[in-house]
Parts: structure tokens; sequence; C-alpha cells
């Protein structure tokens, strides 16, 4: 079957490929979301292994033809023979949630392997803040789990659906969930208590401003990653010139 334009493209770009067998599926986060388990009969690439790293998936549509679409390794097993990834189960008929929605074990999907930046703590930051949706709840989880114990964590959950339940309790990490159409204001509001709190911080001790910054990761639909992208460039607080955000699927268009 013929991958079109977008394979031709990755083929050009020289995507690693590769084939994932379902071994097993389970429904979490209340059924909102379908954990699926995969193997693979090669040696899985080294770079599914860091935090937040991602895949193209390749589904069938309705009409015959294959498109691809980006997902989270969600988490794999320790002796790295199997990969995690958490689809969520979004209410239309897009091809991918539709296969995961009625998957067995057994099925077969193709992989193509280009793009995926994986999540990599700047090495000054106070601490973290994190942004997303349901779509990114994986990379969010996949992100808390690789941070070291002392670095603090701010979560702002999105979406449809609060997630907040399902985030593993960990020290020094405070999760909140918004619903969509107050998701930006939220996120302006915690980025302006963290400068407040630096500025109340830096008149006592008198630290260096490097280490008082906070690395920002943030991923959801595109419209919203706009408005999020202009309020972190805005801040003081942040580590990076260019915060890492990324829209992760578009209410008007496929990504
Ligand atoms: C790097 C990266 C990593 C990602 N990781 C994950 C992941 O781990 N888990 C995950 O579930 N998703 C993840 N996504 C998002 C996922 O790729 C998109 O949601 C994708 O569009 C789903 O494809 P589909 O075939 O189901 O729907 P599409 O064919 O793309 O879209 C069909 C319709 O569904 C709508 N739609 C698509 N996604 C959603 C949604 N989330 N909520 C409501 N409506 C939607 C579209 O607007 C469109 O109208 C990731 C995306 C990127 C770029």
């Amino acid at each position: 079957m013929s991958k079109g334009v977008q394979g031709a493209v990755l083929r050009l770009l020289r995507a690693e490929t590769f084939r994932l067998r379902v071994k097993s599926t389970m429904l979490e986060c209340g059924g909102l979301m379908k954990r699926i388990t995969f193997s693979s009969p090669d040696e899985l690439p080294a770079v599914l292994f860091e935090p937040a790293a991602w895949i193209r998936l390749w589904f069938r549509t309705s009409e015959g033809r294959e498109v691809q679409r980006a997902y989270t390794v969600a988490g794999y097993a320790p002796d790295r023979s199997t990969i995690d990834v958490s689809f969520y189960l979004h209410q239309t008929s897009g091809p991918a949630a539709a296969w995961a929605q009625r998957v067995r074990s057994g099925a077969m999907l193709d992989v193509s392997l280009l793009g995926s930046r994986p999540f990599h703590l700047d090495e000054w930051a106070k601490g973290v803040v994190l942004l997303g949706d349901e779509t990114a709840f994986p990379a969010v989880r996949a992100i808390l789990a690789s941070l070291p114990d002392d670095i603090e964590a701010r979560v702002l959950l999105t979406g449809e659906h609060d997630l907040s339940a399902f985030i593993p309790t960990r020290q020094r990490t405070d999760v909140h969930y918004l619903p969509v159409q107050r998701a930006t204001h939220g996120f302006e509001r915690m980025l302006r208590e963290l400068d407040d709190s630096r500025i109340r911080d830096r008149a006592a001790d008198n630290r260096v401003a490097a280490d008082e910054l906070w690395h920002c990761w943030a991923a959801g639909e595109s419209s919203m990653m706009r408005a999020v992208r202009a309020a972190a460039k805005r801040s003081n607080v942040l580590c990076e010139q260019k915060p890492s955000t990324r829209s992760y699927w578009s209410r008007h268009r496929v990504i």
C-alpha cells in the first residue's frame, strides 16, 4: 500500500523505518486513553527510550490510503523489548484514534522515525513548567518520571478532561487542571507567580539569575500553543529564548 507524498518525503529524508506488533492493550485514565504495548522483531532504536520521544505510526484511512500520525513513547519494558503508546480516544473518525479503539493483539503497524527531539532539561533550571492536553499527557508523565528529585515541577493540564488524578505522586510537584478556555490565562498567571517569587527570593539572598529560571515544555492543540508561545516569550522567568512548545493536533486541519 502506498504511503503517498508523506512516505516519499520521509524516504528522501532517510527516516528510519521498522514494524511494531501489538502485544497487549489496556484502557487507562478512566477509559479515556488506550495504552498499547508493542513489540518488534528487531532491536528498537535507542532514541525511543529518551523522555517524550515520539514516532510516526502509519494508519489506513477509510478510503484505503495510508497516513502517518505522531505518537509519544509513553513507557517501555526495563529490558527495552517493548514500548507503550497511550492513545487518547478522541470522539472523531480520525484513523489513528479509530484504529486504537478496535485494535487487537497481533495487529502490525509500520513506523517511521524522524524528527523526534526528546526532552532535555536545561542544566541550570530551577524547575520545569509543563503544560499539555490529553494528547500531551503521555509526554508530561514521561518528562516528570525523568526529572531528578531536586527539580521542582509546575504542571498545568488542560483539554476536555481533567487527567490530573492520573499523574503519579511526586515530591516538589504541583498539578492543576484548567479547561481549554481558561488554560492560557492560567499559564500566564503561573508564570507571573513564579516571577514574583523569583524577585522575592532574589531580594532575600541575591542569587545569580541563571539558576532562578524555569524550563518550559508545552504541547497541545495548535491555536492554544500559539497563545502559550506568546505568553512564554513575554515572561522573564523561563530559561530559553525559544521555549519548547509544539502543536500536537489542530481543530481545523490534520497536522
Ligand atoms: C510529537 C507528537 C506526539 C503526540 N503524541 C500523542 C500521544 O502520545 N497520544 C495521543 O493521543 N496523541 C498524540 N499526539 C496527537 C495525535 O497525533 C493527533 O491527535 C492526531 O491528529 C490523531 O490522529 P487521528 O487520525 O486520530 O485524527 P485526525 O485524522 O488527525 O483528525 C480527525 C479529526 O479529529 C480531530 N482531532 C485530532 N486529534 C484530536 C484530539 N486530541 N482531540 C479532539 N479532536 C481531535 C481533528 O481536528 C480532525 O477534525 C501527538 C502529536 C505529536 C505531533
